[in-house]
Order: structure tokens, then sequence, then C-alpha cells
């Protein structure tokens, strides 16, 4: 999977590819980062990317020709058919559904703004979709892009060491919150290992772990229960 990264600060991002699982799938060929930068593509000795906002208020907009520049040099810097994606608080909030359809993608453009934000007009005109972290604000789309690309890299086949892990995890395969983890030593000042994890018995485990979920969803996001796929013993130990 190819990601362009449209950004005044594209190192920021690319900074990504060299740590942990994004870096691990880039090393396995699993996916690409790629950076391009509105002020290689501005006009002038200053290289301008921003002007002040008409009908006057604080701040700068990013202009729209250096941006759609950028992103013209990105799209045909590869044949792939890509997705033009604006990482901004007004967009639908990512989640781990978004991701999943995202993974399955063979390229994004990733476009981070900066200021006030960008022209409305290349919105309009380039974007095809806008995307929030969060309801909350940022200096700049370069985190945004950053979170999005590593949810996505760790559901690219080959990314993980154990695919399973990725099922198991928050959100995954079941719509549930992964149970809690312990790990060596099993007896420590803070308490001990729950003993059913050192039982050996698969069965008794796999029981504990898909109750401890159940319950940590019921009582920290009792909203996702709404879509989770439950068994019927699920519904029963959630008392339904
Ligand atoms: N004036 C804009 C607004 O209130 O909607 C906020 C601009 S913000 C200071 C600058 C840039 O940061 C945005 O253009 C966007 O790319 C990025 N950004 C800020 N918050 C974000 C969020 N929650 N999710 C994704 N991107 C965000």
């Amino acid at each position: 999977m190819r990601f362009d990264i449209v950004s005044l600060f594209p190192e920021f991002v690319a900074q990504l590819a060299a740590h942990g699982v994004v870096g691990r799938a880039g090393d396995r060929g699993l996916l690409s980062i790629h950076g391009w930068n509105p002020r290689d593509h501005a006009e002038g000795n200053y290289r301008r990317v921003d002007d002040r906002p008409c009908g006057g208020g604080p701040g700068m907009v990013m202009l729209i020709d250096p941006l759609r520049a950028a992103i013209n040099a990105a799209r045909e810097a590869d044949a792939a058919p890509a997705k033009v994606l604006y990482l901004s608080p007004q967009g639908r909030r990512l989640d781990q559904a978004k991701v999943r359809e995202l993974a399955a993608a063979p390229r994004l453009i990733l476009l981070c703004g900066r200021y006030e934000g960008v022209d409305e007009r290349l919105v309009q005109h380039e974007v095809d979709e806008e995307l929030s972290i969060g309801d909350y604000v940022l200096s700049g789309g370069e985190l945004a892009a950053a979170v999005l690309i590593d949810a996505v890299a760790r559901l690219q086949d080959g990314a993980l060491n154990d695919a399973e892990s990725a099922v198991q995890d928050s959100f995954g395969g079941d719509g549930l919150l992964d149970c809690p983890h312990y790990t060596r030593p099993v007896e420590h000042e803070l308490g001990a290992v729950p003993e059913v994890l050192l039982s050996g018995n698969h069965a008794g485990i796999a029981r504990w772990r898909r109750q401890q979920s159940l319950g940590r969803t019921w009582l920290r996001r009792p909203d996702l229960l709404d879509e989770a796929s439950l068994s019927k013993q699920d519904r029963i130990l959630l008392g339904e």
C-alpha cells in the first residue's frame, strides 16, 4: 500500500517508517510513505503557501494552487488510483471500521492542513473525504495522518508478527474491547497474575478472556455491544 502525504512537514510523517510496526511493514515491502511539500510547488521568491483569510480575522489560510499542484504531483507519481483524504477536525470521525475500509485501498493521498486550514474551494474540488481523529483541534494534520497510517498499517497482511493479534485487539473481529494482559513475574508487589492464565487449561483461559472482554465493554463502552457479534453464551453472561 502506498501513502502520499501532502504537507508542509512531510518528513514528520515519513519518520513513522523508521519505527515499529509501520517500519517493519515498510521493510517487508507492504507499504511505502512519500512526501509532497506544497512549498516545492509555490511560486515567487518566498514560495508562499498561505495568505490572510478573506473577510478578515485571525490566522492564515493555505493557498489553493501549491496544494493542488502537490496533490497532482502525488497522483501522477503512481498509476494506482488514489482517494484524497483531508485530515480535518470537521471530518467523519475515524474508527476501526473506517480503518478496515482504508486498509483495502491500494493507495491514499493524505492532505495535512496547517494554520486555519485550507481554502474551502480546494476541499470542494480535490478532496474525496474529510477524516477527523477526534473532537479536538491539532495544530496540523501531520499527527492525524500518522495516526491513520499506523492504524491502517497494522491491518496489512504480514505487518504484524501474529495476524491473530489484530483480531483480538479492541474493535477487532467481534467488536469488543480487548481483555487485560499480564506477563512475568507471576508474583509482584503490585499483585499476582490471575491463576486461570497459569492453568494451561486453554478452554478455561479462552472463557476467562471472553468474560473479561465482555465485562470491560459493558462497563466502559456499552455502546459497542449493539454492534458486537455476540453468541448466545455471551448474551447469558451479559444477563440479557
Ligand atoms: N480552523 C480549523 C477548524 O476549526 O476546523 C482548524 C484548523 S487546525 C488548527 C489546522 C489543521 O490541523 C487542519 O487543517 C487539519 O488538517 C489538522 N487537524 C486539526 N485537528 C484535527 C483533527 N481532530 N483531526 C484531523 N486533523 C486535524
